[in-house]
């Protein structure tokens, strides 16, 4: 059965879309951590971030990239953290967290809960400055 990731890249299940090309997906978490806390995931459904392939990995790098220079330009902050857990849902993915101390990236710490209008203004914002 494909991931709930795949599920939101063939569009049968909605996101906040920050980008796309070819191979990879950002979108917004819908649980994050901070404000601006996106999704990078290989349209190839991948269990295991470091079971994917060696050049699709880098490029999927080189776009996470791009996607944390748009993430910086929209969201103030002073960093984008970037974490893998992968625990949940069994789909390669990176987090790209914005960040201007430690605890804006911890987990444990509970999810913020935002309203679709602040998520989509969000997305909007991060999209808007991709390039
Ligand atoms: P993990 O697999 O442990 O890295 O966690 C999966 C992440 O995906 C969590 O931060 C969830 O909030 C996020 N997530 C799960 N389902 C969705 C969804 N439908 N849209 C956006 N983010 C999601």
């Amino acid at each position: 059965m494909a991931s709930v990731f795949s599920r939101i890249i063939a569009g049968e299940i909605p996101s906040y879309k920050i980008a796309e090309d070819d191979e990879f997906y950002a979108f917004l978490d819908i649980n994050p951590v901070a404000k601006g806390h996106t999704l990078v995931v290989p349209k190839k459904e991948t269990d295991y971030l470091f079971d994917v392939e060696d050049d699709e990995l880098g490029r999927m790098m080189i776009f996470a990239k791009r996607v944390a220079k748009a993430i910086k330009e929209a969201i103030p902050c002073n960093r984008v953290g970037v974490t893998v857990i992968g625990l949940e849902v069994p789909h390669a993915h990176i987090h790209l967290i914005p960040i201007s101390k430690e605890s804006d990236i911890y987990f444990n710490k509970g999810k913020l809960s935002l309203s679709q209008e602040e998520l989509k203004s969000i997305g909007e914002k991060i999209s808007g400055a991709f390039k």
